[in-house]
């Protein structure tokens, strides 16, 4: 399971942004952002209990980032 202090900054991660605003950040980008995402993930946002399928994309972290609630992929 993902915690806030897993992440290192600079670091790239799969990540989506659901409706309600929140970044769920799911698992490490093993390919620095250079791969090519397809599809979409399907899981349950713990912010707000909404289950969807939401576009995966490419997430560099920065300390500074609004990166803050992280969950497993729901697979
Ligand atoms: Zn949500």
């Amino acid at each position: 399971m993902f915690s806030l202090t897993d992440l290192s900054a600079g670091d790239w991660y799969i990540s989506i942004v659901c409706l309600c605003g929140e970044r769920l950040v799911l698992f490490s980008d093993l390919t620095q952002g250079r791969g090519s995402l397809k599809g979409s993930l399907e899981l349950t946002c713990p912010s707000c209990g909404k289950r969807g399928s939401y576009p995966a994309e490419h997430y560099r972290y920065e300390p500074s980032s609004e990166a803050r609630l992280l969950v497993r992929h729901a697979s």
